[in-house]
């Protein structure tokens, strides 16, 4: 058989073809070593970032060591200055100055820290039956029964009456304890496996198991006691003191690669600190853009985007506009010439549901990183809906930067939906876009990325601070 009659025919016309191609298809062996190095770093900071307050911690660590200094309010800054401000210890905003006035606008990439987990209730220690528990009300949307029989992190932070504060973090260092909520035996779950996965697991059934020891003591509540005691000698804190606390169990799970060929990453909290450090590894080597660039890492997007804290915030208009002021701009100009990538992570197409999602139009992985048209549910309830100029601008900024990219949709039409911190940053009147890292098993104590998409979307976010 000859050569040429073994090749596939392809159509004249094959150039009028859209295809996407597996983004290792197309990195060099140079660039996979890079993007191989770029994970490691994440998944260092992942495996430190559990909170929104430890992921701001690790955050200004890395700023500081790259030469951001904090942000001082009604001071003029100079083309090339690098700075930070810190919203209540849970948000944060990266500045690098541009060369061209703020009244130009800024590229803004914003992402969010905060992650589902679970929140102890203010008064959460008990007894029952000599096993001594925490109540709890979940953050975010979680399915319970991922929650249960897992090991479970303790972190946060209690602040006294005098306003000092406790920082508690247990779990990290292998010698420390750890804590789990339980499950049911299955030799006794035959009532429990009749009900909907939504109510096997209840919201007030989510109690942490903290402690079974009894103190040598008179009195009631001797295994409560001996946690208060313990407590008491390691926080110099009481009872009453939860009151004024803010402590968060969350998967006691490593950061690990993934699969024979370590392509993937396993990791609680991806949703959205996998975009969050994207945006700030590209800040943080800024150094003279043309236009000014921000990264803003907020909270509570997972609750929506609600609070001080949030997207929702009037902070973000305080910061940028005491930036504006000083150079005699209001934000209004400043936002009206601004472009926002807001990145959060999208589904990414799973095979055992395939029935969830239109595959032509779903992100896959190892396909780059993933634009969002829209989010929300139903007819584009919900989302903000960025113009076909603004993707236009996108892909011609990532095709001259060597971005490998792809267009995703949360599920099928009718399938659910969701929503990002987009829609705040739209409607501030700056042109705002979704892109961000398809996932696996979103929402799980145990979340799936790609070491490809994670590499694109620090890429993607760089060629946004090119953008003039
Ligand atoms: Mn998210
Ligand atoms: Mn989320």
């Amino acid at each position: 058989m000859s050569e040429s009659s073994n090749e596939k025919k392809k159509s004249q016309y094959e150039h009028l073809l859209y295809k996407k191609k597996n983004a290792y298809e197309l990195m060099s062996d140079e660039e996979i070593v890079s993007c191989e190095k770029f994970a490691e770093g994440y998944i260092d900071f992942l495996t430190k970032a559990k909170t929104e307050r430890l992921a701001v911690k690790e955050a200004v660590k890395l700023a500081e060591a790259a030469g951001f200094k904090p942000y001082v309010y009604g001071k003029k800054l100079k083309p090339g200055d690098k700075v930070y401000d810190i919203n209540r210890d849970k948000a944060l905003t990266l500045v690098v100055m541009g060369k061209a006035p703020l009244k130009d606008g800024v590229n803004l990439v914003a992402a969010h820290v905060d992650a589902p987990r679970i929140d102890l209730k203010q008064n959460p220690l008990y007894e029952d039956s000599e096993i001594a528990l925490f109540k709890t009300r979940y953050y975010g949307g979680i399915k319970k029964y991922q929650w249960v029989a897992i090991p479970l992190e303790l972190h946060g932070v209690f602040v006294k009456k005098d306003a000092t504060k406790v920082d508690v973090s247990i779990g990290p260092d292998k010698g420390d304890p750890l804590f789990t909520i339980t499950d049911l035996l299955p030799h006794l779950g035959a009532d429990q496996m009749k009900k909907t996965m939504a109510e096997g697991i209840t919201g007030e059934g989510l109690n942490v198991i903290v402690g079974s020891r009894p103190l040598k003591d008179e009195g009631e509540s001797k295994v409560k006691m001996q946690i208060l005691k313990i407590l008491n000698e390691k926080y110099g804190v009481t009872e009453e003191d939860f009151l004024s606390a803010e402590l968060s169990v969350v998967p006691a799970f490593d950061t690990r690669e993934i699969g024979f060929d370590r392509s993937l990453i396993g990791g609680y909290g991806h949703d959205d600190r996998v975009c969050a450090y994207s945006g700030l590894m590209a800040v943080l080597e800024q150094d003279m853009p043309e236009k000014t660039a921000v990264c803003l890492l907020v909270d509570k997007e997972e609750i929506g985007s609600e609070g001080v804290t949030g997207m929702k915030s009037a902070y973000f208009d305080c910061f940028m506009s005491d930036l504006c002021q000083s150079e005699g701009t209001t934000i209004y100009e400043c936002f009206a010439n601004s472009f926002c990538l807001s990145t959060d992570v999208c589904n990414a197409f799973d095979p055992n549901f395939p029935e969830v999602s239109d595959k032509r139009n779903n992100a896959q992985l190892n396909y780059g990183l993933s634009i969002l048209k829209h989010t929300g549910s139903r007819g584009k309830s919900g989302a903000s809906d960025a113009s076909a100029e603004v993707i236009a601008k996108l892909r011609k900024l990532f095709s001259e930067n060597g971005v490998i990219w792809q267009m995703g949709e949360l599920g099928k039409v009718d399938q659910g939906g969701g929503g990002t911190v987009a829609m705040f940053t739209a409607v501030r009147n700056i042109d705002t876009i979704d892109a961000g890292v398809p996932v696996l098993s979103m929402h799980a104590p145990y979340e799936i990325i790609s070491k490809a998409d994670l590499y694109m979307t620090y890429k993607g976010i760089k060629a946004l601070f090119k953008n003039n």
